[in-house]
């Protein structure tokens, strides 16, 4: 070979090396990433956070230890669904959560609901007392309301049924007498009555469940007609502790969640899966809501682990999620939410206590 020739073939050799691991891509790309988020989540940890809000189907050895690594309290809630498979059956999710409950050492409390598709039942209230009766002495804490009363189910004449319907009444009797707080999911957030808005945080859960996207539906309950119905449950039952979640479903005023504030001492507001609204409001007034209803927000994700869910992935989800609540709460950090730069509240330590704790045991004795 001549040294031309050598020169060629070192030439060509580089080449195909070059082209080689331009095809492989960057190699750190498969590696893990370090997470930023690890002093974060020791901060987290630190409060012993109680998230009142997950829906979870199974446990994982590397779950539990995320629990107590994070030193991390949840509330599974169960709700029906008839049009999902793991939550068509009552009893079945009740068995599970309660085993989930058990194996968890203490990380793990229950939420029960009752099956409001037996709404026209004669024996409808009586049956669900029984059967909430049963969950309380078995260590149930709260009982879930879903959206399906109000946005899904029928009576026997065609009517939504809503949630202040009289044959409701002896089981909201019930909760209240057992000393149990009445978790409601009523409405949807505006978004699902409106015009498509690909701005708004929920949008994508329209487009992914186009069966609550009920705008222009001919008969279809107002939003506003559901939640008053939820109010009337609130100023009929002075004594049921109410939690409304996804911010009591009035995501886009502040001004209306402190007036149902103000005006229902027995009400508060979980957080779940409308972290994003208040990130999106301008902070100093979030801040002040915040401060000014510190004893009535209680931390809530809506974070799930489903049947068939990949646990290294759910682990990550779960952590981003509290990461970065923890800093929009409780830093002056800035994140991006939506393609928007947003400043944490930094909000004061006794406050974060509140939310991301103290509220939720006073709210939901026995957490
Ligand atoms: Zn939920």
């Amino acid at each position: 070979m001549t040294s031309f020739s050598r020169t060629i073939a070192r030439l060509l050799f580089v080449l195909l090396i070059a082209l080689y691991l331009d095809a492989q891509g960057p190699t750190s790309a498969s590696a893990p990433k370090p997470t930023d988020d690890e002093a974060t989540l020791r901060a987290f940890a630190a409060i012993h956070p109680i998230d009142v809000h997950v829906h979870i189907f199974k446990t994982d050895p590397a779950f539990q230890k995320m629990l107590e690594r994070l030193n991390l309290k949840v509330m599974d809630i169960l709700v029906m669904d008839d049009t999902n498979h793991n939550r068509k059956q009552l009893q079945p999710q009740i068995n599970d959560a309660l085993g989930l409950v058990r194996s968890s050492g203490g990380h793990i409390a229950l939420c029960t609901t009752f099956d409001p598709y037996k709404f026209d039942n004669a024996s409808f209230a009586a049956d669900a007392i029984k059967q909430l009766d049963r969950d309380f002495a078995n260590g149930a804490l709260a009982v879930k309301l879903w959206k399906n009363v109000g946005m899904e189910i029928k009576d026997k004449n065609g009517q939504y049924i809503l949630a202040d319907d009289p044959k409701f009444e002896p089981i909201y009797k019930d909760i209240a007498a057992h000393g149990k707080t009445l978790m409601t999911h009523q409405a949807e957030p505006d978004v699902a009555w409106g015009p498509p808005d690909a701005a708004d945080p929920s949008w994508s859960y329209y487009q992914e469940n186009p069966q609550w996207y009920v705008a222009h539906r001919p008969g279809f309950p107002s939003k506003q007609k559901i939640l008053d119905a939820r109010d009337h449950v609130l100023a009929n039952n002075p004594k049921l502790r109410i939690v409304g979640v996804h911010l009591g479903s009035m995501e886009r005023s502040l001004e209306n969640i402190a007036s149902h504030l103000d005006k229902y001492p027995n009400f508060a507001i979980d957080t779940a899966a409308r972290m994003e609204y208040l990130m999106l409001m301008p902070p100093e007034k979030v801040s002040a809501f915040l401060i000014k209803y510190q004893d009535r927000v209680l931390y809530g994700t809506d974070l799930d682990l489903d049947p068939d869910a990949n646990i290294p992935d759910t682990l990550t989800e779960w952590q981003s999620v509290y990461a970065r609540d923890w800093k929009f709460l409780a830093t002056g950090e800035t994140l991006t939410v939506q393609g928007k730069q947003v400043h944490g509240l930094n909000l004061p330590r006794p406050v974060l206590r509140k939310i991301f704790r103290d509220n939720a045991i006073r709210w939901i004795p026995g957490l």
